[in-house]
Parts: structure tokens; sequence; C-alpha cells
């Protein structure tokens, strides 16, 4: 199959109408996939903590070592009083084999101490105190909020990132821009689902290499931009 040409913005087609269009076909696309390991963590624990900490454990790890390396930690500590009490060695061992181990549990033990020193051991909920933090980025910050708290926010990461560009509803260089272009056109009631959604269409449909475009069910608002092989 060819590629489109270029739609974007898609003519007559605004952003905000496409999406408005593809977010309920996605949904059933990817109803019976398995949920990104730390929105299954945020459901069963409801504890914002656990979420900021396995959103950490979770960069560049896979989605089985993240559940077991959480588990482990989570058996040990339960509260950032309790991490902020381990050594490092100690949170790396819980932690192995997620990648960056070693780094994460630096990191881990000093989110755990800043918690506990400014924020009275509880997260906060707010992205600009959110963003405070030792390695907290916006991507992080907006996971907490949606799945530690239930509050607004876009989480953007890979996926997000590429699927959206490729759609045409968004021209964006990085993350960053693609959250902040989200904000303007995504309507509000789809913004904490919105991570979850494309992190599993992007794992089954919209792969990074070789997107299956041939079979998508929304292959035709879709401006395939930047699609140059697909199945
Ligand atoms: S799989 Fe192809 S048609 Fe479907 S969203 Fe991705 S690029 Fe668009």
């Amino acid at each position: 199959m060819e590629p489109k040409a270029d739609w974007f913005p898609h003519g007559e087609r605004e952003p905000r109408a496409v999406l408005q269009r593809i977010v309920p076909r996605i949904r059933k696309v990817v109803s019976a996939a398995e949920n990104p390991s730390v929105n299954v963590i945020a459901r069963r624990t409801r504890s914002p903590f656990k979420v900021l900490v396995s959103t950490v454990i979770s960069a560049r790890t896979k989605e089985d070592v993240t559940m077991e390396a959480s588990r482990r930690l989570f058996a040990r500590a339960k509260s950032a009083r309790d991490i902020a009490s381990m050594r490092e060695r100690e949170i790396a061992d819980c932690i192995y084999p997620a990648g960056f181990y070693r780094s994460k549990a630096k990191t881990i033990r000093a989110l755990a101490r800043m918690i506990l020193t400014d924020y009275g051991g509880n997260v906060p909920d707010r992205m600009e105190e959110l963003l405070t933090l030792p390695g907290v980025g916006r991507k992080t910050a907006n996971l907490v909020l949606t799945a530690g708290f239930g509050k607004p926010g876009i989480c953007v990461d890979t996926h997000v990132h590429r699927i959206s560009n490729r759609l045409g509803v968004v021209r964006t260089a990085n993350p960053t821009e693609t959250e902040f272009a989200l904000r303007r056109i995504l309507p509000r009631r789809y913004w904490i689902e919105i991570n979850g959604l494309l992190v599993k269409f992007g794992r089954s449909v919209c792969t990074p290499l070789s997107p299956f475009c041939s079979t998508c069910t929304i292959s035709d608002v879709c401006a395939q931009t930047g699609v140059t092989r697909m199945r």
C-alpha cells in the first residue's frame, strides 16, 4: 500500500473531529489487550506513590520485568518513609533486572526522601510540584496525575507522540510539543485514557517500524505521515 499524500491538517477535517472519531474505534480494537504495567499497578494499589515508583522502574524495561520488580520492592517497602530508609543497594537488588537499575535505585531513594522532607510523605498532586522531584519529567508527572490521582493530564510517551504525528492531528518534534498540542485539540474526556489506549494500539497495530495499515480500522482518517513501510 502506498502511503497517502500529506493530508495535514486534514483539509476540512478538524484534528479535534478526527480524534473524536477514532478514540471509540481504538477502544474497541485494544479492548482485549493487556494494560500497561503501571496502569495495572495503579488500579491494584490506588497508591500515587507506587504509581510514581513503578513509572521510574518502567523506563526502558519490559512490562513483565516492571511488574515483578515493583512487586518485589513494594513487598519490602510500602511508603516513601520505608524506601527512604533503605540503602540504594537494597533498592537496586529489589528492582534488578530492570534497565538501569542502579541509577533508578538512586532516583527512587532520592524521590522518597524529598517526598518525605518537602511534602510530608505524600506525593504532591500538582504538576508544578511533581516536576520538582528528582527524575520526574512531564511524562512521569502526567502519568502520576492521571493514573495515580485520576486528575486530568495527557501522558505523552513514544507511542502517543508517534501515532499522533502519523495521524496528522499534530505536527510536532518531541513529546512535550505533542502534549501541548493535544491539550488544545483532544476533548478533555479522553485525556486520562489516551495514553493507555495508544500504548496498546502502538504495540499491536501502529507499531514503530512497519505498522499494520492494511487492516487498521482508522486508516480512513489517518494521514500516515512519515510512514514509509507498512504491512
Ligand atoms: S497503522 Fe497505519 S493507518 Fe493505522 S494509525 Fe498507524 S499509520 Fe495510521
